[in-house]
Order: C-alpha cells, then sequence, then structure tokens
C-alpha cells in the first residue's frame, strides 16, 4: 500500500494578510472563540441555551442534575475546541490555552472507566449504541476526535489525544465484522473522517481500519438500521425520523453501488470526504473513481451556484437532479463546509484543481454568507432569494430566517464556521514532494519544506476584486522546486511573466507548473482575467429559466434592498448592460460593488386589482449588487441572486 503523498502546510508555516479574508479570519480570535465560550456556558443574554460546558460537569459527578439539550450536544464544545486548536496553532494565546485545558480537564472527567464518553448516555443511563440511526454518538465521538488531533496539533499536549484514543480504542473492541461484535456503522457520518485523522497522527492502523469498516458496511444488506428498530422498539429520538426512509442516511443501498449523492446533505458530505480519505489511504482507485461520479453529481446536477447544497428543508436533504428552488432551499451552512471537504479531499487525491474551484465557490460565498461581520450572529438556512414577509408569514417557510440569529438550540453551524475560518490555510496550499501547489489567491506568506529543502514565499493579491496575484520567492530560498498555481476554471483567459518575462507553463489538471531553479527575489506575476460577468443556469432547472446572476470570480453577487427598494423580483436585466466597479470603502468595511442599469415595474402605477388584463409599466433604473458573502449585514430585508434576463 502507498502511503498518501500529499501533505498540508502546518498552520504555523502560513501567515494571512488579506484586505478581503482579514475581516473574518481576525474575527475567530477576537470575537468568536471568546463569544461562543461564553454561549457553551450559557452565560450570553437572548440566546438559546446550549447547557454543552453544563452537562460535561454533570456527567463528571461535579454538579448535580439532568442532561439538557440534543443528544449531541457535547460537540459544540469539541468544534470550538477545535477551532481553539487552529488559533492556538497560528498564534500562542496563554489566557486562551488555559481554558481550553480547563474544558479538556472537564472532558477528560466526564469519560468512563472504559474509555467511553459521550454526556447524554452517562447522564440519561440510556443503553449505549442502541440508536445508531439517531443517537449520534459515533458523529459526537467523531467531533471530539477530530478536536483532539487538532489539539495536539498546535500544542504538543496528549491529554485530550489519549481521552479520544482510549474511546476509539474502546470502539475497535465493539464494532467489526468479527462475530459478537456490533455490526453497525453512525447515522450521521463524521466518526469516519476523524478515525482517518486519529490514525494519521497516533499511527495506528485499527483506526484505519475502524473507519473503513464503517464505510464498507454502510448500506449492506439485511439494513443494521432495520434491525436496530427492533433494538429500540420504535421508539424514536427525533419522532420526525420515523418518516426518513434509510436513503436519508445513504444506506438505501450498499455503498459501493451508490452513485448519485442522497439523503440528508451533511450526513452525505461528511461520508464521501471519508471515502476520498480511504482511496487515497488505500490508493483505491475504484472507490476514488465513485467519489468522483458522488461528486460530479453533486457539482453537475444539485449545487447552487453559491456552493451549498440540500434543495429541501424537510429532511435537510438533497432531492433530484436539477431541483434547486431560490427560496425554501436549506443550503445548511455545515453541508457547504463538508462539500468544502469532501472537495478537498478529492483535490488531495487526483491533484486537479476543479475540486479546488468548488471549494473556493463554497467558502466566498455561502461559508462567509454564514456569519455575520459583527461575528456573533449566523444563518443556519441559507438561501438565494428572499422577501421577508413571506418567509415570515409561511409557515412551509418557517427554516428561513430574515436576519441572523444569534445561536441556536442545534448549533451546529456556528462552531463549525468559525473552525473552518481558523484553518482555512489548509484549503490554501499543499505540498508533495518537491511541489508547492497553491490553490487560492489569498494574500499570505508561506513557509514550506520540499525534498530540495525550506522555501518561503509571499503571494499578494486583491483576489477577485482584482485579477493580478504576485507570488514573490524569499529569503534564503534557492534551489530548484516546482510551484503550481491553480488556474481556475471559470478564468477563460491569463498572463504570466516571471521576473518580468512572459512566459506560458504546462497546464494539466488545472495547475499551471512551474519548474525551474528559483532565486530569492524571484517575482511570478500571474493576471487572471476575473471580469463582471453574467451567467446562466441550465434550463433543466425550471427555477431559473429566463435568469442571470452577476459573477466575478468565485464570487456570486446579489441585489439587496438596502441597496435597490423592494420587488427585487420585478426587476429585469439585460446581459449585454455595462457594469461599473464601485468599491465602497465606507461600506462593510470595503466591499465592491457592482452598478449597472436596467428596468423594474413602476409599482405606483400600479392598481390594487389582483387580476387585470393590464401590462404592468416597466421603468428605467439602476441598480447596485453585492457579493452574496456579505448579504444581510445592514438590516432586513429583500435579496435575490437570480435575476430575470432582457
Ligand atoms: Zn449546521
Amino acid at each position: 500500500m502507498n502511503r498518501r503523498t500529499l501533505r498540508s502546510v502546518a498552520l504555523d508555516k502560513v501567515r494571512i494578510d488579506d484586505a478581503f479574508w482579514n475581516k473574518y479570519i481576525n474575527l475567530v480570535e477576537d470575537v468568536i472563540l471568546p463569544f461562543q465560550w461564553e454561549l457553551i456556558n450559557d452565560r450570553v443574554e437572548g440566546a438559546e441555551k446550549s447547557y454543552c460546558i453544563r452537562n460535561f460537569r454533570i456527567a463528571g459527578g461535579s454538579q448535580e442534575g439532568g442532561h439538557k439539550g440534543m443528544v449531541f450536544q457535547d460537540t459544540d464544545v469539541a468544534k470550538w475546541l477545535e477551532a481553539v486548536a487552529y488559533s492556538l496553532a497560528k498564534k500562542p494565546n496563554e489566557q486562551l490555552e488555559k481554558i481550553a485545558d480547563e474544558a479538556i480537564d472537564l472532558i477528560a472527567d466526564a469519560q468512563c472507566e472504559d474509555g467511553y464518553l459521550n454526556t447524554y448516555y452517562t447522564i440519561t443511563g440510556g443503553r449505549r449504541w442502541s440508536d445508531l440511526f439517531e443517537g449520534h454518538e459515533l458523529y459526537t465521538a467523531g467531533h471530539m476526535m477530530e478536536a483532539a488531533v487538532a489539539y495536539y496539533e498546535a500544542t504538543g499536549k496528549e491529554k485530550f489525544l489519549d481521552v479520544v484514543s482510549r474511546f476509539a480504542d474502546y470502539m475497535c473492541e465493539v464494532f467489526g465484522a468479527e462475530e459478537g461484535k456490533n455490526h453497525g456503522y453512525p447515522g450521521h457520518p463524521e466518526v469516519e473522517l476523524a478515525l482517518v485523522k486519529l490514525y494519521r497522527v497516533t499511527g495506528r492502523k485499527r483506526y484505519l481500519e475502524l473507519a473503513d469498516y464503517f464505510v464498507r458496511n454502510r448500506g449492506s444488506r439485511p439494513c443494521y438500521f432495520e434491525s436496530e428498530e427492533c433494538i429500540r422498539e420504535g421508539k424514536y429520538i427525533f419522532p420526525e425520523f420515523a418518516d426518513f426512509g434509510l436513503d436519508y442516511a445513504q444506506a438505501h443501498i450498499p455503498l459501493k453501488e451508490q452513485r448519485t449523492a442522497e439523503g440528508h446533505a451533511v450526513r452525505a458530505v461528511y461520508l464521501y470526504s471519508a471515502m476520498a480519505d480511504l482511496a487515497d489511504e488505500y490508493q483505491d482507485e475504484e472507490l476514488l473513481k465513485q467519489c468522483e461520479a458522488l461528486w460530479e453529481d453533486i457539482t453537475q446536477k444539485k449545487m447552487y451556484i453559491t456552493g451549498s447544497i440540500g434543495s429541501a428543508a424537510d429532511g435537510e436533504r438533497f432531492t433530484c437532479s436539477y431541483d434547486l428552488p431560490n427560496n425554501t432551499n436549506y443550503s445548511e451552512s455545515c453541508a457547504t463546509i463538508g462539500l468544502a471537504m469532501f472537495s478537498n479531499r478529492m483535490f488531495r487525491a487526483t491533484r486537479n484543481g476543479k475540486y479546488m474551484d468548488t471549494v473556493e465557490q463554497a467558502l466566498y460565498n455561502t461559508l462567509l454568507a454564514g456569519i455575520a461581520m459583527d461575528g456573533k450572529h449566523f444563518f443556519y438556512v441559507n438561501p438565494l432569494e428572499v422577501i421577508p414577509q413571506v418567509a415570515e408569514n409561511n409557515p412551509t417557510m418557517e427554516h428561513v430566517k430574515t436576519m441572523r440569529q444569534k445561536w441556536f438550540g442545534v448549533a451546529c453551524c456556528p462552531p463549525n464556521i468559525s473552525r473552518t475560518l481558523a484553518s482555512i490555510s489548509n484549503y490554501m496550499y499543499a505540498m508533495e514532494g518537491n511541489t508547492l501547489y497553491s490553490n487560492l489567491f489569498i494574500s499570505s506568506e508561506i513557509h514550506g519544506e520540499l525534498e530540495a529543502g525550506e522555501i518561503a514565499l509571499r503571494i499578494t493579491a486583491d483576489y477577485p476584486r482584482d485579477g493580478k496575484v504576485q507570488y514573490e520567492i524569499l529569503g534564503e530560498t534557492a534551489g530548484k522546486f516546482v510551484l503550481a498555481i491553480r488556474k481556475p476554471g471559470y478564468c477563460s483567459s491569463y498572463r504570466m511573466r516571471i521576473n518580468g518575462e512572459d512566459c506560458s507553463p504546462v497546464c494539466e489538471n488545472g495547475y499551471l507548473y512551474l519548474d525551474r531553479e528559483w532565486q530569492p527575489g524571484d517575482k511570478v506575476e500571474m493576471i487572471l482575467d476575473v471580469p463582471f460577468r453574467f451567467v446562466r443556469c441550465n434550463p433543466r432547472v425550471n427555477e431559473n429559466i429566463g435568469k442571470i446572476a452577476l459573477v466575478k470570480g468565485p464570487w456570486v453577487y446579489c441585489l439587496e434592498e438596502a441597496d435597490n427598494g423592494n420587488y427585487l423580483k420585478s426587476i429585469v436585466v439585460s446581459s449585454d448592460t455595462e457594469i461599473k466597479e464601485d468599491f465602497k470603502e465606507d461600506t462593510l468595511g470595503g466591499i465592491l460593488c457592482a452598478v449597472f442599469k436596467g428596468k423594474r415595474i413602476d409599482y405606483s402605477a400600479i392598481s390594487d386589482e389582483l387580476y387585470t388584463g393590464e401590462k404592468p409599466m416597466y421603468m428605467e433604473d439602476e441598480f447596485t449588487a453585492v457579493p452574496y458573502g456579505v448579504w444581510n449585514n445592514r438590516g432586513k430585508g429583500e435579496m435575490i441572486v437570480w435575476m430575470r434576463e432582457a
């Protein structure tokens, strides 16, 4: 077996200093982490209670009471710790580390003698592993493992890693193909990819094998979840799950036969992420092909232009191909993050840049839309079209919020967003052998180690506001290595100069490979063609027939009521209209707006009659569009992404 060779660059080796991303990344340490710590300790007035830390105290015996919150409430602290770890890896912070150590002590105290760790089952005395479909024990375990691996890598402290390793050892005894063992697998995938991470840091093969068992056994017949119904005698933790078919949890057919993305979107992409990891670890071509088929199915038939997935709120799930409603969709922030995770792993398994196009699409649009620019309010659901009075009064749209919320009882998304922002450099760079891959054009400095030795370089960009991206080789770096720069699929042309001289390097699978003897001070200047442009949707998507959306590089633009008044859906725009760039220094910390002319219905001339033979009158107007990622930061109002084409 060949070990995978593509590596991440350690977080402390990448220093990000980017006009666009600083606004979000700095929020993590300055605002989000302290705020979320208060939240999981139930100290924020007006926010839904988490009970997370309280549950650990009770499970550990230092406080009295019953379990409160969801079965997976423990993941609140796990995801918080994971984000803390990434933050500490980049910049030491004694105070933060001390709080994190205390949280880890609480977690360790709540661990049972045999290694089991879950406050819900420990406090309630419920039968362990009796409800894998809904109980989220393995899902919760996975988040603990991810956090522990990150904390160990950031601080070198082993306590948390030991806790989750003991838990994983115990799980290896409980689950597996051998007779007498539990033949189940998680209803909500997550532990699979976490076990791979734990294997990579500890080198203990049994963790990788357990992940492989969970993945390969999924959906086999007879289906484990059906036999489980007998164990739990029809009792449901979430009664609404009773109506969900096995496809909800990707167990409707054996996993190896699955070629289309089905069911709960977050579950699906967490599972596919683990599959991509395993395909890479075991160099399993067949599994990799299957991952490719699943990825194509998502991105070509079931993904929004904003990089979000999950068309239906009922079941938070995929529906069928080309069903992409703009105003009732679920498009959970976590699902977008999961899609970025899956796509990043596919890039690592294939070295194909098309996967990073999707990562970029997800990060620049829906990930950012999930968080307010104050760092304290979040979207769970990410529609592409909102009319507040409709969303607030139509019960079928109850899931659509017209303003970001402080905190949710089911708080999966907010800490998921912060851990992603805190570790964004994992998406920016990758290394193998003598090659450094540069995936995202975010101003930063990187220090890496290749076969040739230590290298350091700086990227300077204001992307995609400007298509110019400059790489400068720094310091002592010298020698022959390969700089592989992603050429985005949406970018039809580019120019490249090395030290002022034009060059046209080999472009393979979306990467420009610059293989040369580098000297300190060498400069690569790339000018990517990223104009504002209108795109159309495949007309099989009924919702978007006759509509256009405005994009610039990875940014998708939207119209907001704050700039354009209401009745946005009456706006008609010609794809030939001239787009003027307008950088608004004072708006939302500085954003690049697009200003263009079009028409809209003149409502002053509309009668009160509901039905009439008269055509509405249109009037000329000028409109201002903003990046979708920053929408809803200026109060409640209408928003649309897709506009009617003249
Ligand atoms: Zn979520």
